[in-house]
């Protein structure tokens, strides 16, 4: 158990859908301010690895998430693969609603899993560094398909960033959010050349003015703070630095 920071002005009991109860307090709280850093990271978020860093982190979601959607995913493909009304379809039918079921069951414990991993995951970025760039997100517009929209809304990308301004305002970092019609993905961060649409399968590449060689995500995360305006990056590009976590405050 947590200790409260001061003494509550209100107390609230919540029940939430899996009949579960918390409570919430309301307490005031004095502002925190996080050390000062240069550091500043663009963040390309993806499905596949949940963030790339322009430093070349890569963040995986939580597995049981990852999984289960992958898993979702499967089940209703094949559903779709089969004709309507067939018993192979009423078959597909059924795998798929027991396991929505399921996942409704579990679905306020993933839940849980998924905010504290978003949590934790904001914070250390906030505490290490000063700008933050990420892409602006239009996940419904960006992928017709709904069944992936809704995978993708599962791994949080939305919670993530609203995490992230929350504690960006609250300690005083720059969260900027950049135009997803930039060419993060195609443009070569070292030279500036713009190859082609790469297909979703291209994980790396080489680019065909100056030779570099690409992580796919990597790249687009670099294009991404440069659009930020974080343009010293374009010159300090090649080796990796190591961020670390570092700061007087208790958030870090
Ligand atoms: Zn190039």
């Amino acid at each position: 158990m947590r200790k409260l920071p001061s003494e509550p002005s209100s107390v609230t009991v919540i029940k939430d859908s899996a009949n579960r109860y918390f409570l919430s307090f309301v307490v005031e709280i004095q502002p925190e301010t996080l050390p000062k850093t240069d550091n500043s990271v663009g963040i390309d978020l993806g499905i596949k690895t949940f963030a790339t860093f322009s430093n070349g982190t890569k963040i995986d979601a939580p597995k049981p998430l990852k999984k289960r959607i992958k898993k979702y995913r499967k089940l209703s493909k094949s559903l779709s693969n089969k004709t309507k009304g067939s018993k192979r379809y009423e078959k597909a039918r059924a795998r798929v609603a027991k396991f929505s079921f399921g996942m409704l069951r579990k679905h306020s414990k993933l839940k849980d899993t998924r905010t504290d991993f978003l949590h934790k995951l904001s914070t250390e970025i906030i505490c290490e560094n000063q700008t933050i760039v990420l892409e602006d997100l239009n996940v419904s517009g960006m992928v017709k398909n709904r069944k992936l929209s809704r995978a993708i809304s599962d791994l949080g990308w939305r919670q993530f960033r609203t995490f992230l301004e929350g504690k960006a305002e609250k300690y005083g970092r720059d969260l900027r959010v950049i135009s997803r019609w930039e060419a993060t993905t195609q443009k070569c961060s070292c030279c500036g050349f713009r190859g082609g649409k790469l297909d979703l399968q291209v994980r790396e590449w080489e680019c065909l003015n100056c030779g570099a060689k690409h992580d796919r995500d990597e790249n687009a995360a670099i294009n991404i703070l440069v659009a930020g305006g974080q343009s010293e990056t374009l010159n300090g590009r090649g080796g990796k630095h190591k961020t670390s976590a570092s700061g007087s405050s208790s958030l870090c």
